[in-house]
This record gives C-alpha cells, sequence and structure tokens, in this order.
C-alpha cells in the first residue's frame, strides 16, 4: 500500500492518509437549479478518480457526493420556469445523476439530499442552540460566530473582510453582521416548507454537510473535498457548525481549483459547451474527461474550445497507439508480453511513476505525462508489455475504453476474418475476396500464412 499525501487547506501542510482506517471522502455537490456545466463535473471527477485510485493501492474509500436540492436560486429557477420547486430540484436532480453518469465514471457511494436530511438538520441545530452557539430570531435560526474561536482558521479571513453573503433583509434579525443563518423561516413564494422548533422553515445552505458528513461518514472522517470557490463562507460554517457541537470533523480538506471559462471570449456555442451535457455531445466523454484531469487539482483550470480540440487531439493519440500496438503484435505471443512487462522494464516503470504521481498530492498532469512518455517510446520501437500497461494506467483515470474500443473493433475484424475462412471453405472465392477488401477499408490486411490467416493492420 503505498503512502497517498494530500495537500491540506487548513494547516497548508501535505498531510498523510491513514492507510489502517477507511477514508471517508465527503465533496460537496451541486445546487440543482439548472443542467450542470463543466466546473460542476470538475469536482465529480476528481474525487470519484480519488477514490478509485485510493481503493486500487488497498485502501477502503468511501465517496459521499451531496445533492443541494433546497436553496433560493432553486425557488427563483422554478418560478421562472413556472413549476412547483420541489418538482423542478427533482427534475434536475434526475438531469444531474444522467449527466454525470455519461462520464463513465460509476456512482459516488452515497449522494445524500438536504431534502432527504431534514430530521438531522433540526437536530443538530437545537444542539447548537442548547450549547449557546446559535440562536432563535423571527422564525430564523443564526450561528453565533463569537461563539466559535477558531472561526476563520481555514480561509484565514479577518473578521472584517467577511461577508456571509446572506440577503439583507437577514441583517436586522442577527446579534452580529457575521453570524449566519441555520434556519430560515418560510418567505412568501416558497412552496416547500418543514416543521421545526422554530416554525415552518427550510435548513440553510451550510448546514446541511455538516448533517450529511456526520450521518454518511461519521463524525471524525479522512478528507472533505469541494471547489474552491467553497472555503469561504460553505466550508469555514461548516467547521464551525461541526466542531462547535464536539465533532471532530475533516482532517483533511482537499480543494479544487474553478473551471475558468472568462480568459477565453466564448462564441455562443462555446457558451453552450460549458454545459456538461452539450460537452459531452460534441467531444464525448473520453475527452471531457481528460481535460478535467489535464491540469493540477488544486490549479484553475481554462476553459475553451481550444482546450477541449486539444483534449481529443490528446484522446485520438491514445486510440491511435492501441491501433497501431493491436496491429503490432497480431499473431504474437502473449506470454512474451506478460514476461517483458515485468520487473523495472520502461513500462513496469512508468507505470510506477504514474502511480507515484497519483500518490503525490492526486497529480493528473504528471501521471498522464507518464503515459504519453510511454506511448511515445513504444510508436518509436517496440515495448513488449506497453499496450497493457498504458490500459491499465488509464483503467485508474476513468479512461480504459480507449483501449477497448480497439477490442471492439478486433472482435469485428475477427469476426469478418471468420467468415472469409468460410466462404474459401466454400469455394465462394469472389465473396471471400468481398470480405478481404471490406477489412481493408477498415485498415486490417490478411495475411495467410503456414498458421492460418492473420490481421495485420495496415
Ligand atoms: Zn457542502
Amino acid at each position: 500500500m503505498r503512502e497517498v499525501r494530500i495537500r491540506d487547506t487548513l494547516s497548508g501542510a501535505v498531510q498523510t492518509l491513514d492507510p489502517d482506517h477507511e477514508v471517508g471522502i465527503y465533496a460537496c455537490g451541486p445546487t440543482v437549479y439548472s443542467r450542470i456545466h463543466i466546473g460542476n463535473a470538475r469536482p465529480f471527477v476528481i474525487f470519484s478518480l480519488f477514490a478509485r485510485f485510493l481503493r486500487s493501492e488497498g485502501y477502503k474509500a468511501r465517496l459521499v457526493i451531496n445533492v443541494t436540492d433546497i436553496n433560493d436560486k432553486i425557488y427563483a429557477a422554478a418560478a421562472r420556469a413556472g413549476e412547483g420547486s420541489a418538482a423542478f430540484a427533482a427534475a434536475m436532480t434526475a438531469a444531474y445523476i444522467h449527466d454525470t453518469d455519461r462520464l463513465g465514471l460509476g456512482r459516488p457511494d452515497a449522494e445524500p439530499k438536504a431534502t432527504e436530511t431534514i430530521d438531522g438538520i433540526v437536530a443538530l441545530i437545537a444542539e447548537l442552540i442548547a450549547g449557546g452557539h446559535a440562536y432563535e430570531s423571527g422564525g430564523d435560526v443564526y450561528f453565533r460566530v463569537r461563539s466559535f474561536p477558531g472561526y476563520g482558521k481555514l480561509s484565514n479571513r479577518r473578521p472584517e473582510d467577511m461577508d456571509q453573503g446572506e440577503e439583507a433583509g437577514a441583517a436586522g434579525l442577527k446579534e452580529e453582521r457575521l453570524d449566519f443563518a441555520l434556519w430560515k423561516a418560510t418567505k412568501e413564494g416558497e412552496d416547500t416548507s418543514w416543521d421545526s422548533p422554530w416554525g415552518p422553515g427550510r435548513p440553510a445552505w451550510h448546514i446541511e454537510c455538516s448533517v450529511m458528513a456526520e450521518r454518511e461518514l461519521g463524525a471524525s472522517f479522512a478528507v472533505h473535498g469541494g471547489g474552491s470557490d467553497l472555503v469561504f463562507p460553505h466550508h469555514e460554517n461548516e467547521i464551525a457548525q461541526s466542531e462547535s457541537a464536539g465533532r471532530p470533523f475533516a482532517h483533511v480538506w482537499m480543494h479544487n481549483g474553478m473551471v475558468d471559462a472568462a480568459g477565453e471570449k466564448m462564441s455562443k456555442s462555446e457558451g453552450n459547451i460549458f454545459q456538461l451535457s452539450e460537452a459531452l455531445d460534441r467531444y464525448g466523454r473520453e475527452a471531457v474527461v481528460a481535460y478535467l484531469i489535464s491540469g493540477h487539482y488544486r490549479q484553475p483550470l481554462a476553459f475553451g474550445g481550444r482546450q477541449m480540440e486539444e483534449a481529443v487531439a490528446r484522446v485520438e493519440r491514445l486510440r491511435n497507439f492501441f491501433r497501431g500496438q493491436a496491429g503490432a503484435s497480431s499473431g504474437g505471443d502473449p506470454a512474451e508480453q506478460q514476461r517483458g512487462g515485468s520487473g523495472g522494464s520502461p513500462p513496469e516503470s512508468r507505470f510506477e511513476a504514474f502511480r507515484e504521481a497519483l500518490a503525490d498530492d492526486f497529480n493528473t498532469p504528471r501521471a498522464m505525462a507518464e503515459v504519453f512518455e510511454l506511448v511515445g517510446e513504444a510508436n518509436r520501437d517496440e515495448v513488449p508489455g506497453a499496450a497493457r500497461a498504458v490500459a491499465e494506467m488509464l483503467d485508474l483515470v476513468g479512461l480504459r475504453s480507449l483501449a477497448e474500443d480497439q477490442g471492439a473493433a478486433d472482435s469485428e475484424a475477427e469476426q469478418l476474418l471468420q467468415e472469409r475462412e468460410d466462404a474459401r471453405a466454400a469455394k465462394d472465392f469472389s465473396r471471400a475476396d468481398e470480405i478481404r477488401d471490406r477489412l481493408a477499408a477498415l485498415g486490417w490486411e490478411v495475411r495467410d500464412s503456414a498458421d492460418g490467416p492473420r490481421l495485420v493492420r495496415r
């Protein structure tokens, strides 16, 4: 089991994950008020692949990504669409599941929804009030920030620079400007509400994650993730809520940088591809995943048509590599390849460096550089075991299908080859020639040898 290190936003230091305990990962998911965009897909991809990597190293990992399905933005968007907010949020949640399914990375182990966590939210708020950390005011409940001495430790901000970003109307209900809402009384125009000791209302945003993380992972867990835009106030407030209630909460804070479409002057069509489903339609899932792992997760990632075309080119390069390898190894001895692929051979040491890059603060661009180094070497000279090693590396970043596509093409070609043999056996030579031409059109040459015919890439 490899040592896995993560740069922790809270301490600023590199922290090593504990291999003896389950690595619980909680990442903040989308607020479902519209179809998700590429920026929302980044944490989904990064944390899904991070959990996959940990499992491949023998860690027990449990990934939780929540769905925020109560929110001011949802009320506003539902009203614009002329729909009830509950039905609207349910439809957008289904769209989110559908869009992220298309990434082909599987689902998180749990995807709790705020609307299904109300009982736990009410209980934690009551606990905070009892402990003097929160107070009811006008049917709302607010967190008393001054009651938590550690406030600001995650974002390293001074109180005077902090703005909770809450609506102006709340100001008159707060003891202090810095306090933030835990519960909001139902307002006119809001069509969903839940009963509580403070009257009908709904939870505010931050409290739901404190509750869902604990419910799914326990009061103390390994990694809390999310976009860097959530450091303040969202994650700062989660810490204040959970620690004030005596929970140790997350050990390591892992933040991904923003996908930045602002640098690029986008045409209307480029604006559309910022939506995940449009990007998937236009570039395919492999290019979208390849794009999202092309930069280190902590750094901002520039987005635009140019970056997506570059991702398409990288994916094509990998696809072509497998095609070439399939041709080169046709008729070869797989056992020979296996022997070549062990013990410090180029594929083995590249795979080792690839995994080491992922263990070192999940450095996907450095890992992918190892893939392309090996691809380049194997394209120049025969490198036994290269195709298998590249396929295994790509498996860890959700791109194994690039090798399997080749397999699909192979089986189609193999079937045609068999049909050609059958035609020859039946002395139907014109049919056999027809099939040979068909194979040629697919890029295969039939070579007849003493051992029978075999396929070679043209
Ligand atoms: Zn959250």
